[in-house]
């Protein structure tokens, strides 16, 4: 029986009479095979010819769903990484790889390593590809979200960062242009419009020239490789940065209105699950830190890094899955509500990995499988639920700033409709560095109007709130028109400002 055969009679068993059943069907096969979602088309005609051939009854139903073009949702926001192409990153971190043609820090058979390996890092052929894969998986792909991966952005030159974007941009508008500003104006009315932008780098790269840069590139959101909180643990690891460099740069890129990531890692040479622990009560009780995202990856050991040679000789061990699971949960105690957590554990192949916990290849499933987390992410809507919802409102010192988070969610804080992140520091502008709305949001207001424009209404009451002479936005490209006509915004260099 071949794939295609094996979805029909899944449908036909489920039943399944919506598009987003079948989306769902389709995306769990695919991924549970490894293959690529098939389009609506592929599975129309292999069920023309099970019927032809009396394999199967015919079905209504099922035909009607595989000839309608999946429904374009207009609030859906879709992730697109896009990786750079192999640059040797200047650090030396211990626990690294690097191998041949492939991003440092990455590894071949990753799944979106290989997929960008296929296409020579082409970023153009990258995103022209993830887009009509998506279309044919029945996903929106009016708003993206573009994830730039590969190693450490900050160590590229300036040319190939500009151009890499710009074809991003270009693939997004079916168009090419003269600049990487035309591309942007472009994208703010285009198909598919870029509504963030994030960047993987090392907080020793940060500094306002850098970020200058990044702003102009569009980007929304930066990833920085913490790694630890401990100096020693960073020395011991040739990290090549302390924990004042970190600082140093959470606030600098608080203060130019990006939402902030961290990537933190358990597990390494010099740690232990008590320091691990104790690290994440830190993080988040020590206003120089506080991030808005999370990356939990423990240590992989694998073949490729000089960390192997380490565990050769018997100064390194990686925690067994029961001591990583416990640290894991433990940890997820400490994450308060306003932050999300996006990833723990990488998608490593398990047979690359030598040893360890991270090797056992259901963990992430079996981590995320325990809600005992209240970050934003085991909280945020997926399907439309007609309930109440009331705004909250959050206040943490943070970088030498205020920070208010608001939201959206049921009066028992388990579903969370929509964020904001508004930063006040001594500047007379007020920064909006983050709005959010989770879900099929447009959907939501047409059928309970308790939810009508939750962004709308967050960005007013942030505007009450900051009470300053003006309010600056960091938007993604192609949400400056939302702004605009909206709320009565206009485009400032990067931000999007409204004076009172
Ligand atoms: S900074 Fe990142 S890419 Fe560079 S060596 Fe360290 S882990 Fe690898
Ligand atoms: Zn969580």
């Amino acid at each position: 029986m071949n794939y295609n055969e094996l979805i029909i009679r899944d449908l036909l068993d489920k039943n399944v009479t919506s598009s987003k059943e079948l989306a769902s069907v389709k995306r769990s096969f695919a991924k549970e095979n490894k293959i690529d979602c098939p389009s609506n088309i592929a599975l129309l005609r292999e069920y023309h010819s099970l019927v032809n051939k009396k394999r199967i009854k015919k079905n209504s139903e099922i035909e009607k769903l595989l000839i309608t073009r999946p429904v374009r949702s207009l609030s859906g926001v879709v992730n697109v990484s896009v990786l750079t192409k192999p640059y040797d990153c200047p650090g030396e971190c211990i626990y690294c790889p690097k191998e041949t043609n492939i991003p440092k820090s990455y590894l071949s058979g990753e799944p979106a390593v290989e997929r960008a390996k296929k296409l020579k890092y082409d970023p153009y052929l990258q995103v022209k590809n993830r887009i009509e894969s998506l279309e044919l998986g029945g996903h929106p792909t009016d708003k993206i979200e573009l994830r730039l991966i590969g190693g450490n952005w900050s160590s590229y030159t300036k040319k190939y960062k500009e151009w890499f974007v710009k074809r991003c941009f270009e693939a997004c508008n079916d168009k090419k242009d003269r600049t990487l500003k035309l591309s942007q104006r472009r994208n703010e009315k285009a198909k598919h419009r870029i509504v963030g932008i994030s960047f993987e780098t090392r907080p020793d790269f940060i500094n306002q020239k850098e970020i200058d840069e990044m702003l102009l590139l569009g980007a929304t959101k930066i990833e920085i490789g913490v790694q630890s909180l401990y100096d020693n643990v960073l020395t011991m690891n040739k990290r090549g940065h302390g924990v004042k460099e970190t600082i140093k740069a959470t606030k600098l890129l608080k203060n130019a209105g990006f939402k902030v990531a961290y990537q933190m890692m358990l597990n390494l040479p010099g740690s232990n699950p008590q320091k691990d622990i104790e690290m994440f009560k830190e993080l988040f009780s020590n206003p120089s830190f506080k991030p808005d995202y999370l990356k939990i990856y423990p240590c992989a050991l694998v073949k490729e890094a000089p960390l192997y040679n380490l565990y050769l000789k018997g100064e390194y061990k990686p925690y067994n899955r029961e001591i990583l699971i416990e640290t894991i949960n433990e940890i997820k105690k400490y994450i308060p509500i306003y932050v999300r957590i996006e990833r723990i554990i990488r998608d490593i192949p398990s047979p690359l990995i030598v040893e360890g916990g991270a090797k056992s290849s259901n963990l992430r499933q079996f981590i995320d499988s325990q809600k005992i987390c209240k970050c934003i992410r085991c909280r945020e809507i997926k399907d439309i639920k007609n309930e109440e919802v009331f705004l909250f409102k959050e206040e943490y010192e943070a970088s030498d700033g205020k920070e208010i988070f608001l939201s959206f969610e049921d009066k028992n804080r388990k579903n969370i409709y929509s964020i904001l992140r508004l930063r006040i520091t001594n500047s007379d502008t007020a920064l909006i560095r983050e709005v959010h709305v989770y879900g099929q949001a447009t959907q939501i207001s047409k059928k309970g109007s308790q939810h009508k424009g939750l962004g709308m209404l967050m960005v007013k009451e942030a505007e009450k709130i900051a009470n300053k002479k003006r309010i600056a936005v960091i938007s993604g490209v192609g949400v400056r028109d939302y702004y605009r006509k909206k709320l009565g915004y206009r485009l400032s260099k990067t931000y999007m400002i409204k004076t009172f």
